[in-house]
């Protein structure tokens, strides 16, 4: 079986990487970054997204966002013109659910099967093959699929139709800037109280307010790391996305309103290749603190 891979970005490389180790013979291919490390590891160089699609089985895209994966899957010289009915398209990227409705839709039309398969846990997960994966299609293609994903991630969940992986994506990605901002809010008031926040983090780790979330990122804050990780801009990108399908759907979803406009205030002060745990600068600033050791 022959799996081709089209974006080899922060996420993407280390998924192949994690294909090429299980055994798997891959196929690489991305527009704009470089993949010899994986061609030096065993994958075959690609020439373009549609001689991907005409040497491989399954087709897996990791790519930044719905016009991307249209352009690559869709669009001229895209994977729509090689793929034969009994391939497989499967697009790991967070991108709004009504594109990969449309994407779905596009390829059954010839027959071919698609999944949504977003991913959540990062760069980190990505390279220790433990990420989060929320799959969208029919079970048949899921069942296919599956042992290939399980060599990506820890946990690998069907969760209804096509599109319904990016809808559970964009859900994970509202709790995460929403917690990320309370953990913000609350740490700026306590440390402006006088308290240490390296205490308070000890103090409430293992109660109610506990997350992963505050687990994660506290610590980075104490530090002052604010490198990426999960940039702000593709946070705003997420966010959009949510807006977006909230509104078609008469739903109404304030909070993650005000904090997309933090994280535009954050944009507008130069920190959208900032990992998201930036939004505590936001805090920060009205308050006139630091929360660091
Ligand atoms: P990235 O920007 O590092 O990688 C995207 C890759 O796609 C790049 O290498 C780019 O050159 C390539 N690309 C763009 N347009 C292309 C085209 N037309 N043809 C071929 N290749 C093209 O982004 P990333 O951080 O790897 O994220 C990928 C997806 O995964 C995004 O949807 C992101 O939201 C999601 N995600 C990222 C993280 C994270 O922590 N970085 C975590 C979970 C999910």
């Amino acid at each position: 079986m022959t799996i081709g891979f089209i974006g080899i970005g922060i996420m993407g490389r280390p998924m192949a990487k994690n294909l090429i180790k299980a055994g798997y013979k891959l196929i690489v291919y991305d527009k704009f970054s470089k993949f010899d490390d994986l061609v030096s590891l065993g994958a075959e160089g690609g020439t373009s997204n549609r001689d991907v699609a005409s040497k491989s089985d399954i087709i897996i895209t990791m790519l930044p966002n719905s016009p991307q994966v249209k352009e690559v899957i869709l669009g001229s010289g895209g994977v729509i013109e090689a793929v034969k009915p009994d391939q497989i398209v499967v697009d790991m990227s967070s991108i709004a659910p009504a594109a990969s409705q449309e994407i779905g839709a596009a390829l059954k039309a010839k027959g071919i099967a698609f999944l949504d398969a977003p991913v959540s846990g990062g760069e980190p997960k990505a390279v220790d093959a433990t990420l989060a994966i929320m799959v969208g299609g029919d079970k048949k293609t899921f069942d296919a699929v599956k042992p290939i994903l399980e060599k990506m991630g820890s946990s690998v969940t069907l969760v209804g139709d096509i599109g319904s992986g990016n809808v559970t994506k964009l859900a994970n990605q509202i709790i995460v800037a929403l917690n990320i901002a309370a953990v913000s809010e609350a740490f700026v008031l306590s440390t402006k109280a006088g308290v240490d926040p390296a205490r308070v983090f000890d103090a409430i780790k293992g109660g109610l307010a506990g997350s992963t979330v505050m687990n994660a990122k506290i610590p980075m804050i104490l530090d002052g790391n604010f490198n990426p990780g999960f940039r702000i801009e593709l946070h705003i990108k997420d966010l959009q996305n949510a807006l977006d399908t909230a509104h078609n759907l008469n739903v109404a979803v304030p909070l993650t309103a005000v904090i997309m406009e933090t994280l535009q205030a954050l944009k507008l002060d130069g920190m959208a290749a900032n990992d998201h745990d930036a939004i505590i600068r936001y805090y920060e600033k009205l308050a006139k603190i630091e929360v660091r050791k």
